[in-house]
């Protein structure tokens, strides 16, 4: 018998001990039933093992995926990664060995779950999300988790908050909402990518992507339904329009025409939507990731067209007029970025206009400093919740609070580098964020997210609420 099987046979035996002898001092009438709800709570699942490994994500490019064991099961989870990593999101640990990936391996990040993670999680009780999270701050001791890697805390994070909820013996989902303190679940209205530019595609089309929101379903299976349909109609329209290279797909599954220009973009999604023939009951949403194009204060719609780049700069007061036009043209409901990150005085001009929701993804970084300064100056009215900007369930709880205390939306969203985890699904409905984007309707990683969804609404069943039109405020 190994040293580590005598414990466990040796606690077990002074667990049951324990339980007879306080079935006789509590002189009860049921002795069985009640020495077996005692050993029940005595014998809870604590975190046994914890386990990591470096996997690949959807863009080929290393990242980090643990397995977390407790007496109840496995529990697997990995990170995601994004293209834009701003300065104030928690630091992604990479090994920067220019052998190894070309400098993207996370050696560091795996070496650092096995060893220090492990150590200072072992004997948890995996229901104790925050304790969790604050003993990997803790022992992280940097704001920007630089020591540690937060991809290392986040993948771990998420793994003991799997085990949580089966420990509980309630759907990941449900656990998420008992964390958050909120009562009510919400089906999330999904933002499907239908088309893709910026940094996600390699054609010429600067805006990052054209999202579309079936907000008239009655359900989410119904959204998916609709999303699928529409994708497939826009296939049809840029074949025509574009040619069928145009179908090729960016990094979140959208379309990618050689498009110049927003109002083409949003033309071909318009015309996919009216061939379904769901009319006004699909919305339109546009992420333009302006940092990515603007140069000093200007903006490069044709940064990257090499023939036309810095010809025709855009003052943000152009931007405005035209996010004005289009938006009276289309159904745009929600806008995220519309400036650079740094531009919060167009950002709170723009926002303050009231034409449409605007999401702070870049310009807020989930950061909640960020986030905080935001509502004081009323700078956008939502918050994109990247999770792995954050870097643990428990402070991605809080950011969401901060931002739904200001009366804001919340998108919870995917990153462009996916896995096949589907914890933000979970995570959306769990928190009634009311939103989110996991890419178009295709690629595994993507619809891996949506899939989880319609299993979720299966499971709830009768108590299944899709947000729907109340997309904005799900409280
Ligand atoms: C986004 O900008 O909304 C996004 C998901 O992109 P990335 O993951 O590249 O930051
Ligand atoms: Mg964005």
């Amino acid at each position: 018998m190994s040293v580590q099987e005598y414990l466990d046979k040796h606690t077990l035996s002074r667990k049951i001990e324990d339980a007879v002898n306080a079935a006789v001092r509590a002189k009860t009438s049921d002795p069985v039933l009640f020495i077996a709800n005692h050993m029940k709570k005595a014998v809870a699942s604590v975190i046994t093992k914890v386990k990591a490994r470096q996997i690949l994500d959807s863009r080929g490019i290393p990242t980090v995926e643990v397995d977390l064991h407790t007496n109840k099961g496995v529990f697997r989870a990995s990170v995601p990664s994004g293209d834009s990593s701003g300065t104030y999101e928690a630091i992604e640990l990479r090994d920067g060995d220019k052998g190894m990936y070309l400098g993207n391996s996370v050696a560091k990040a795996v070496k650092n779950i096995n060893e220090r993670i492990s150590e200072a999680l072992i004997g948890m009780d995996p229901k104790l999300q925050a304790q969790i999270d604050h003993a990997m701050i803790d022992l992280d001791k940097t704001e920007k988790k630089n020591e540690l890697g937060a991809n290392a805390i986040l993948a771990v994070s998420i793994a003991a908050c799997k085990a949580g909820a089966a420990e509980k013996e309630v759907p990941l989902c449900k656990h998420l909402s008992d964390l958050s303190g909120r009562a009510n679940m919400t089906l999330p209205v999904p933002a499907f990518t239908v088309l893709s530019g910026g940094n996600h595609a390699s054609n010429h089309f600067a805006i990052q992507e054209i999202m579309i929101l079936p907000v008239g379903a009655s359900r989410f299976e119904e959204a998916l339904q609709w999303g699928s349909e529409t994708y497939h109609h826009l296939k049809a329209v840029v074949t025509e329009k574009n040619g069928n290279m145009g179908c090729n797909v960016g990094e979140d599954g959208g379309l990618t025409p050689d498009i110049s220009s927003l109002k083409e973009g949003l033309e071909l999604v318009k015309e996919a939507i009216n061939r379904t023939g769901y009319g006004d009951k699909i919305k339109i949403a546009i992420d333009v990731a302006a940092t990515n194009f603007c140069i000093g204060t200007k903006y490069d719609l044709d940064i990257k067209s090499p023939s036309k780049s810095g010809q025709n700069f855009k003052s943000a007061e152009d931007m405005i007029d035209m996010y004005k036009e289009l938006c009276a043209e289309y159904p745009i409901v929600f806008i995220e970025d519309p400036f650079d990150k740094e531009d919060w005085e167009h950002t709170k001009y723009f926002s303050n206009l009231g034409i449409c929701q605007v999401v702070g993804d870049d310009l807020l970084m989930s950061n909640s400093k960020r986030v905080e300064r935001a509502i004081q100056e009323s700078a956008c009215n939502a918050l994109l919740l990247k999770v792995n900007q954050i870097g643990t369930v428990t402070e991605a709880i809080e950011v969401v609070k901060l931002a739904r205390d200001a009366q804001w939306g919340v998108v919870t969203s995917h990153r462009c580098g996916e896995t096949e985890d589907s914890f933000i699904s979970d995570l959306s409905v769990g928190l009634a964020t009311g939103v989110i984007k996991a890419g178009a309707p295709c690629r595994g990683e993507r619809t891996m997210k949506y899939n989880q969804l319609l299993r979720i609404e299966e499971e709830l069943g009768d108590q299944a609420v899709y947000a729907g039109e109340d997309w904005r405020q799900t409280l």
